[in-house]
């Protein structure tokens, strides 16, 4: 028998066991508890789980869900306790190892590791001076500033106020994390989600594109509540995801040919008479009349002169006459627009032409996928196709969809098709239907942070009377115009006129070396017919991104200051684009940030900010429809300062060097003046802008002015509740997007207002559009959804690299928390099926090297029986620096562009931020697997 090592006693141990229960109980006391949450891009609460958050000796000693969630709607089960593993160690991070405390300044070669400690002092003076030498030699687009997941509470809102008032661009976030839907943007002309207990609802939800298990912990238990309520469950993914064995069925479709599957399933729908020709007719552009001639939609600027460009006609069958459809509405009064036939119209000229509804060319064009040949496409067996098919249409369905359609090439036609599906079948703006995406839910007073000139009750009302007049004269412009599409064009229009709010692709085609990547004809899908340079031209020489095309071939990058982001982690291409061509351009890199990144390491200063429970917040999302309040439980650890103060001090000093260089003022690329000398004042509007406490105050008294939350909310009723249910969406373009009242008894579907009063699209056609005749996507025939292969990205490799949120962290946040590594493997890993690992002679565990013609990683392989044949998966949120030499799977990713997200010039397909703009994708990337020899 093996001799056990006598134990030493641990110091502060006792084996008393008195001692010991005073030891628990003191683990238990507490001097004052706050309330507290986790304003970072998690999901579905993203950040507003209400927390209670213990505070002992002046330091957070833990934290713990509150379940303070009232009842909504009576027989749905609440949200409570919502939270997961990440929320409950965030007061360990305020300690932890990664937090940085003090200004840094890199002290030996970029990313050397070697760091000094500075003064605020001494890293502001060098950083305004280095921001000043910037405009002076290139002019203020040289100084830009990437979005970040992690500065949502206080962060965003200093970055686009310092943004807007000195010039520097400030990229799209959703543009830079490709948290976009082109697919969804294209149909409906904004994103969109619901209430997550709106699934309590649902008959049929499938879970696509989604891994719940992993990325919604706080309102998982929504999918067992809704089985238990007769739901049913399907998820569909390549993988036998950890969602999948809490589902009724696992669908295991092909990498990228879920377009594919659903088409079938649309096909199925058409043939087998399961159309919901009511809703169909009244929501959609399906009976819109196209012309066969050039197979663009008939248009009344074809039938007289002076005719609008924007109108468009249906064939109604009652009259046999062609009709206007109406621009302002979706009732179709006495009109029953036909689905079928074809036509004859006279245009100006007098020629006749042949039109039919836009659904003939789709039931066409649907002919292409017979079950029997799309499970040779898709790998899903004809049967189980007809099979869901006939569940989504007799069902009240949900597409529960995750946010991966826009980070494939194809995204958007996966998102068409599931989108056409939902529509010939009536499922959305009813309970239990409709898709889940995102989008920014209701607006609250921080929303009016950016423009406030002062501090007070008074501004928020005189900014928000301001706001309504300007859409009393949008509308007044065009009267079919609804509150949504014209906080939509106003939205459009300010980002033209504005500039500094851009989308992040020009940004990495003229100074990230994306041009070569994207360039890369064997790279696309072979239906690109042109170079993709021609393309980018084009939409250049079109105007089609008038005013937001920044930072401009000509005014090279000096300098970058990043906040709460993580470009060297997160962008696909990552440091094999990064630090080869955007570093080398730059000569001051600034990362503020509550820890040091990998993108902090590869920095030149590093600011600490203030943590999450180091400063005040109130903030609320639609997937819960609640607001909730964060206090400050305790001081920033060492000389970290909330995001606001680092921005004021950094206008501050920008002002003081500013005058005592001599140097203002400026002018940028359009000839618009921004001033130096008084960005302090004008940071903080004459100095009321100042105390985070009282910002807060008023951003919930703001909420409650533009009834949001209801009108006797204020800071103290927040502190007895914790959350308040919204109330309305209030004005912004964005909120207005989910298109349903909200109702403070019921769970949250979208687009009730569509079904209910017939409010109109913000689309070209003012509905829900699958018929896209642009030029381009005519050229590519993709005018309507269709299927086609993921492009071989990456080199002609045998194996498909795809991803997903990991469950231990949220984007690289709480990646390297100890207490988070101890629940699983503790380092990153690639996941291989048995039969790809056995054919390589891989076994579990064993390091390998993930490589394609971009680059490569060394990762250990967890060898499973869940990955499809042919699929590796590599779970984002690892920090590049727990990789070996630092290099981490975004090396491997091309990051291309689908070159039709260039298009624009036409209805919806303008850029608004966090909408329609072109993304650089990853999933499906080519790679090969090979044993480290
Ligand atoms: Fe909720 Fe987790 Fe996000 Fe915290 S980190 S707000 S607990 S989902």
């Amino acid at each position: 028998m093996a001799r056990r090592t006598p134990q030493k006693r641990l110091p502060g141990r006792s084996s008393d066991t008195k001692n010991n229960g005073d030891q628990y109980r003191r683990r238990w006391k507490w001097d004052k508890v706050v309330w507290g949450s986790h304003v970072v891009d998690c999901y579905p609460t993203v950040g507003s789980c209400p927390y209670r958050v213990y505070v002992r000796d002046g330091a957070a000693v833990f934290e713990e869900q509150a379940g303070v969630f009232p009842v909504v709607e009576k027989g749905v089960p609440d949200f409570n306790p919502a939270g997961c593993q990440k929320g409950a160690c965030w007061a360990q991070q305020l300690r932890a190892d990664e937090r940085v405390l003090y200004p840094l300044k890199r002290a030996g070669e970029r990313g050397a590791g070697k760091w000094q400690r500075v003064s605020w002092d001494q890293a502001l003076t060098e950083i305004a001076d280095g921001i000043i030498d910037a405009v002076q030699e290139v002019g203020p687009e040289a100084v830009f500033s990437p979005g970040g997941a992690n500065a949502m509470a206080w962060g965003m809102v200093a970055q686009r106020r310092f943004s807007s008032l000195t010039g520097f661009p400030l990229t799209d976030w959703d543009g830079d994390i490709g948290d976009c839907s082109p697919g969804m943007y294209l149909t409906w002309g904004k994103h969109v989600d619901a209430s997550q207990d709106d699934f309590f609802h649902s008959e049929l939800l499938l879970v696509w594109f989604c891994n719940p298990a992993y990325t919604r912990i706080p309102v998982y238990h929504y999918l067992s509540e809704a089985r238990y309520n007769g739901t049913e469950v399907v998820i569909i993914a390549p993988d036998f995801s950890p969602s999948a064995p809490h589902a009724d069925y696992h669908v295991p479709v092909k990498v990228g040919t879920d377009a594919a599957l659903c088409l079938s399933m649309c096909k199925v729908v058409l043939d087998e008479g399961l159309v919901e020709d009511r809703f169909v007719r009244e929501q959609t552009d399906l009976p819109l009349l196209v012309r066969l001639d050039n197979r663009k939609f008939l248009r009344a600027s074809d039938l007289r002169d002076g005719g609008r460009e924007d109108q468009f006609f249906f064939h109604d069958h009652r009259s046999q006459r062609v009709v206007e459809a109406d621009r302002g509405t979706l009732d179709l009064g006495e009109v029953e627009p036909s689905l079928e036939g074809t036509y004859h119209v006279e245009m100006k000229d007098g020629a006749s032409v042949e039109v039919t509804p836009v659904f003939q060319l789709l039931a066409q064009a649907l002919q292409r996928y017979e079950p029997d040949e799309a499970s040779r496409v898709c790998g899903v067996h004809a049967d189980t196709i007809r099979m869901l098919a006939r569940k989504v249409a007799s069902k009240r369905t949900h597409a529960y969809e995750g946010l991966a359609t826009g980070k494939y090439y194809h995204g958007d036609l996966m998102g068409r098709s599931m989108y056409l599906l939902l529509a010939l079948t009536g499922n959305w703006g009813k309970k239990g239907t409709g898709p889940t995406f995102w989008n920014s839910g209701p607006s609250t007073g921080v929303h009016l942070l950016q423009a406030r000139r002062t501090s007070g009750a008074q501004e928020a009302k005189d900014l928000l009377t301001a706001l309504r007049q300007v859409l009393d004269a949008l509308e007044a412009e065009d009267p079919t115009r609804t509150d949504e599409i014209a906080l939509t064009e106003l939205a459009h229009r300010m980002s033209a006129l504005d500039g500094w709010h851009v989308p992040t692709a020009w940004w990495l085609y003229y100074h990230c070396g994306y041009r070569d990547v994207w360039n890369r004809r064997d790279w696309h899908d072979p239906s690109m017919r042109r170079e993709f340079d021609e393309y980018f031209r084009e939409a250049l020489d079109k105007n089609w991104w008038a005013g937001v095309t920044a930072p401009p071939p000509d005014k090279p990058p000096r300098v970058m200051i990043e906040v709460g982001g993580n470009l060297l982690r997160r962008t696909r291409g990552g440091q094999n684009m990064f630090l080869r061509n955007l570093w080398p351009q730059l000569k001051t890199i600034v990362s503020v940030d509550v820890k040091m990144s990998s993108t902090g390491l590869w920095s030149d200063y590093v600011l600490p900010a203030a943590q999450q429970h180091e400063r005040p917040h109130a903030h609320g999302y639609a997937g819960t429809m609640f607001y909730s309040l964060l206090e400050k439980a305790v001081e920033p650890a060492g000389e970290a300062l909330p995001e606001w103060q680092i921005f004021r001090r950094l206008c501050s000093r920008l002002a003081e060097r500013a005058k005592a260089r001599e140097f203002t003022q400026y002018q940028d690329g359009r000839g618009r003046t921004f001033r130096l000398d008084n960005l302090d004042e004008a940071f903080t509007a004459g100095d009321t802008l100042v105390d985070e406490e009282q910002m807060v105050a008023e951003g919930v008294e703001a909420s409650a002015i533009m009834r949001t939350v209801p009108e006797d909310t204020n800071i103290e009723s927040l502190r007895e509740t914790g959350v308040v249910h919204f109330t309305d969406w209030g004005l912004f373009p964005n909120a207005q997007s989910y298109a349903t009242d909200v109702q403070t008894n019921e769970s949250m579907a979208p687009f009730r207002n569509h079904l209910d009063k017939k409010v109109p699209y913000p689309t070209l056609t003012r509905r829900a559009q699958f018929y896209i005749d642009h030029d381009w996507f005519l050229e590519a025939g993709e005018e309507l959804p269709c299927h086609k292969d993921p492009p071989r990205m990456g080199g002609d490799y045998p194996l498909v690299l795809t991803s997903g949120h990991n469950r231990w962290s949220v984007h690289s946040n709480n990646i390297v928390n100890r207490l988070l590594l101890q629940t699983h493997r503790g380092h990153p890993h690639v996941v291989i099926g048995q039969a790809d690992a056995e054919a390589r002679a891989i076994e579990n565990d064993e390091e390998v090297l993930v490589h394609n013609d971009m680059g490569s990683c060394m990762v250990r392989a967890k060898v499973t029986p869940l990955a499809q044949p042919g699929q590796v998966i590599i779970y984002n949120g690892w920090e590049p620096y727990q990789f070996r030499d630092w290099q981490a799977p975004s090396n491997i990713e091309a990051g291309m562009v689908k070159w039709l997200h260039f298009a624009g010039g036409y209805g919806h397909l303008r850029y608004w931020p966090f909408m329609w703009q072109p993304i650089h994708v990853e999933r499906a990337t080519r790679v090969e697997v090979s044993k480290i020899s």
